[in-house]
């Protein structure tokens, strides 16, 4: 455990502060910076298409373990600016009937995607939680099947990971497509589930930069679906995974992410796991007593995503601000319309990554008495 954090944050710029703040964007690092820096100015030099062509092996090897991460394969995996944008190249390509069963606590954000493609949303049993039920949804998938089954395998506001593999026997079962949103699964938990699309963004758990994503389609369903872009019935020459990567993008990013993928493969993606999930049980019971707040997450949640509900009028919004302005500690104030069926109220989310200790965790909890009185 020490020996990951110790190279993790050895590989990294020093941190100002605490970064609890994995869930929205983690640190990169100087390998990860300086291959992006590195290519940008390769563009200058050579030309933007030339330094294209001459990062095509790096590129290629992202893909490749996109495809290791996912369980797919390397022609597998279409680059993307993100995961809502992997989501709508999906959706908007879907030939398919335009109803989607998801989890009440499904992301709102992905809830506006799915909208916007004219689908109609189902809702998936879960328990008390919000985890997915798993026989109950074997049965409601059975009696009447939704055009796909959609799982955000592990959500922005909760750091409960969904029955994945479980629900993916399900859909196969019964013959359903089942797509996951990994944007917070990916880096940090198994996504090699046996789904039929599964996609991400990159600056969160795998610490690649901003502004980038994947996604990636099996073969089977790759063949039913229909981009909108460029007109089908021009008949170009693009297969379904050229249609779907079309279009100018910013290559430095997607250098980068290969190379802090190749770093994720280097660390080990389950060591990476292991770490986190003991982090996580670290957060809870280290927050387990702080006056004012109520840890959301079962203890031993395997994930390093815990939420933290006021009891007593705080407000998350403020203490975030007052965190970061007096103590130097980034978290996440989560508000409502990332999960507008399930939350009630805004939480406090606080996501280490693997360099985190438990004297940062005992500072934090320090800081959040201290700003729970304040503010
Ligand atoms: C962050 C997040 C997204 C959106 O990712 P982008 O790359 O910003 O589009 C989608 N789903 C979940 C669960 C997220 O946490």
């Amino acid at each position: 455990m020490t020996v990951l954090a110790d190279r993790w944050r050895a590989a990294r710029p020093k941190v100002a502060g605490l970064h609890l703040d994995s869930g929205a964007c983690s640190r990169q690092s100087l390998a990860v910076i300086d291959a992006a820096t590195q290519h940008a100015r390769h563009e200058a030099e050579v030309g933007g298409y030339v330094a294209a062509a001459a990062a095509a092996p790096v590129i290629d090897a992202g893909r490749s373990a996109i495809a290791v991460l996912t369980g797919m394969t390397a022609s597998d995996v279409v680059f993307t600016t993100g995961a809502n944008h992997a989501l709508d190249l999906l959706l908007s390509s879907w030939t398919g009937p335009r109803t989607v069963a998801c989890l009440p606590g499904e992301y709102g954000p992905n809830l506006a995607v799915m909208a916007a493609n004219g689908f109609d949303v189902r809702v998936l049993p879960a328990d008390r939680t919000g985890r997915l039920v798993v026989d109950e949804a074997a049965t409601a998938l059975a009696v009447s099947p939704p055009g796909l089954v959609h799982l955000t395998a592990l959500a922005s506001h909760r750091g409960i990971v969904q029955p994945a593999r479980e629900l993916a026997e399900v859909c196969h079962g019964v013959g359903l497509p089942l797509v996951i949103d990994a944007a917070q699964a990916f880096g940090h938990i198994d996504c090699a589930v046996g789904a039929d699309a599964v996609y991400s963004s990159s600056r969160k758990w795998i610490a690649g930069p901003r502004g980038v994503g994947m996604l990636a389609i099996t073969p089977a369903l790759a063949e039913r679906l229909r981009p909108r872009l460029p007109p089908p019935e021009w008949n170009l020459p693009f297969t379904v995974m050229q249609s779907l990567e079309h279009g100018e993008a910013n290559l430095a990013a997607r250098v980068g992410l290969s190379v802090a993928l190749g770093e994720n493969l280097a660390a080990g993606p389950e060591n990476i796991r292991a770490v986190l999930a003991e982090l996580g049980r670290l957060t809870r019971t280290t927050l387990a007593d702080v006056d004012g707040w109520r840890v959301v997450e079962p203890v031993d949640e395997p994930t390093a995503i815990t939420t933290l509900q006021a009891t007593a009028g705080a407000d998350p919004q403020r203490v975030r601000a007052w965190l970061i302005a007096e103590r130097g500690i980034v978290t996440t104030y989560a508000e409502v319309q990332r999960a507008p069926f399930e939350m009630a109220a805004p939480v406090l989310r606080v996501s280490p990554h693997v360099d985190t200790t438990a004297d940062d965790l005992e500072i934090f909890a320090e800081a959040l008495v201290a700003a729970t009185s304040e503010v």
